[in-house]
């Protein structure tokens, strides 16, 4: 029996949950759901918008497959605590082209991997009178622990090389130790290629020549922009699942948020969580499920017969997740 926390959220969340939750259902896996609040409902319900029990259910769990939730002004995102509580350090987002759908380049595949610990996102801020302070931290146990997953998932997806993304030559002292220990791990990985590039120019060679990526590791600011640019490259927030991994928990989430201005109509596009439940299954080292649930979910999309508004069709979430779930039938 696997046990997964299951934490749909708010607006769409909720819809793209239970797309992704059914696609579990069809396949023939023990999995016992454990559900868990969070978000803004639970906060206009509990005070609090991640409560102490759901932390410990999704400790407990051996995954936890998240929606999304609506922000509440003044109080800590629940998806920071949820990653910082179970040590997910690594946000992992898959950039890919599908055929079939409208994109700027139609023959990318490659990962993102995004250090998710520290860097200027690690909260450590302050205000002295006039003048804000913020720490930017960045640890060689840290940095060598990404740069080795990068490495790992590189060897996994038979990818050519590893980039490096930093700004050593500015940020002398912190990213000297991210580029000094991706080197030092890259040595453990020889029959991968390394490459080491500024990050300014990453976001050129993004618009210009983004088919040369193949794995990019980076700090958690760099990632957090480079992957949301690199989205707007392919299909779009309906289409980007992302993983959050670490050595006990792996955490997985549709890029996109609770969307509230078509949230309640049952029109969002459940792919992201579709995909994101595809590398929760790979996580899970249920490798065969992981590509079927994948594959699945490009044919739906080449088919083109079945689409939420989003790609320019009139199907409803459930009906996308159906199809899926037949594609799927298909593929044994
Ligand atoms: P939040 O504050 O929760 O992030 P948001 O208004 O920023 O909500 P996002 O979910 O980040 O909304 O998405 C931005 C826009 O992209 C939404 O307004 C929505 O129209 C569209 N969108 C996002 N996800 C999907 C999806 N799965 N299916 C269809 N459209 C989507
Ligand atoms: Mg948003």
């Amino acid at each position: 029996m696997i046990k997964i926390a299951r934490i749909d959220g708010d607006g769409i969340g909720k819809e793209v949950t239970e797309a992704g939750v059914a696609v579990l259902e069809s396949l023939d896996l023990n999995i016992d759901f454990v559900e868990a609040e969070a978000g803004r409902e639970c906060f206009d319900k509990n005070g609090t918008t991640i409560p102490e029990e759901t932390i410990r259910i999704a400790r407990n769990a051996k995954a936890t497959l998240f929606g999304a939730i609506t922000s509440t002004p003044g109080e800590k995102s629940p998806i920071i605590t949820l990653r910082q509580e179970l040590d997910t350090y690594a946000n992992l987002r898959p950039i890919k082209s599908f055929k079939g759908v409208d994109c700027l380049f139609d023959d990318l595949d490659f990962l993102i991997v995004r250090e998710n610990t520290e860097g200027l996102y690690s909260g450590k801020e302050r205000l002295e009178e006039d003048k804000a302070i913020a720490h930017r931290v960045i640890t060689r146990k840290a940095s060598e622990r990404i740069s080795r997953l990068a490495f790992q998932e590189a060897i996994k997806l038979n990818k050519e090389s590893v980039t490096c993304v930093h700004k050593s030559n500015v940020l002398k002292k912190t990213d000297g130790v991210f580029k000094d220990s991706f080197y030092n791990v890259a040595k453990d990985y020889p029959q991968i290629k390394t490459i080491d590039y500024y990050v300014d120019a990453t976001a050129m060679y993004l618009l210009t020549k983004p088919q040369e990526f193949d794995v990019i590791v980076t700090s958690n600011l760099f990632g957090d922009i480079l992957s949301d640019a690199s989205a707007g490259l392919v299909g779009g927030l309906g289409l980007a699942p992302s993983g959050n991994i670490g050595d006990k928990h792996g955490l997985f989430e549709p890029v996109h948020g609770s969307a509230p201005d078509i949230a309640g109509n049952n029109i969002s596009n459940p792919i992201a969580m579709i995909l994101s439940v595809s590398m929760m299954l790979e996580y899970l080292n249920e490798d065969y499920l992981a590509s079927k649930v994948k594959t699945a979910c490009e044919n739906v999309l080449e088919k083109g017969k079945v689409l939420t508004p989003d790609l320019g069709g009139n199907a409803k979430t459930m009906d996308v997740a159906n199809e899926v779930i037949k594609e799927i039938e298909k593929l044994d």
